[in-house]
């Protein structure tokens, strides 16, 4: 493995979406421009941070039970060959630490690339702040439902092999083999992505 080669949360999820976003973003250097509805996103999303702390509720969590409330947490985490920015992070009265993640969907489930997005914040949480992670959560601004996530040892040990192979991919400039499904004509690489 080359030893400074560092991959960051996003292409975790991007691998999760469909491995060969991987090729594109990371071997060919294909970037994505944002779309108007991320730009949205962004700007709704500053203003969650803000409403956050008028209300009863810190992401579905009782505001008595949340000590502090961190927002933006870059974290680099050279063991694992990781980093990345961590949206929200909830420190409990009971020291308990939890990653948040906001999404601004209408799929307002639990998803493998948001699960494993989670497991990778709580890789870089635990490398910083050397606490356990053992849950995390998916939280939803417009019906303000929350999704707990449990993690588990076995969750991280499998996203650290995730991450070789990721890294492998771009190594070895693999592009994965992979079936065209409907999650094609949403992604951004589908007009360079020929099967
Ligand atoms: S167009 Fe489809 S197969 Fe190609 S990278 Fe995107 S999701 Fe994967």
């Amino acid at each position: 493995m080359v030893a400074e080669l560092m991959i960051q949360v996003s292409d975790i999820t991007q691998y999760f979406y469909c491995p060969r976003k991987i090729y594109f973003l990371r071997v060919l250097g294909v970037s994505v421009p944002s779309k108007p509805k991320m730009e949205m996103a962004k700007e709704e999303h500053e203003k969650e941070h803000q409403r956050v702390v008028e209300r009863k509720e810190i992401y579905g969590f009782p505001r008595e039970e949340v000590k502090e409330v961190l927002h933006s947490v870059a974290i680099e985490a050279s063991e694992y060959h990781l980093y990345g920015v961590i949206d929200t992070v909830l420190i409990l009265t009971s020291g308990e630490i939890i990653p948040v993640d906001i999404k601004y969907s209408r799929f307002e489930e639990k998803k493998r690339n948001w699960t494993k997005q989670l497991v990778a914040y709580s890789l870089l949480l635990e490398s910083k702040m050397k606490v356990k992670v053992t849950r995390a959560a998916l939280f939803f601004p417009e019906s303000k439902k929350r999704i707990i996530i449990e993690i588990s040892s076995e969750d991280k040990k499998a996203l650290l092999k995730d991450i070789d192979t990721i890294m492998s991919i771009i190594i070895n400039e693999v592009l994965p083999n992979v079936s065209k499904d409907k999650k094609c004509s949403y992604c951004e690489m589908n007009r360079f992505c020929t099967l």
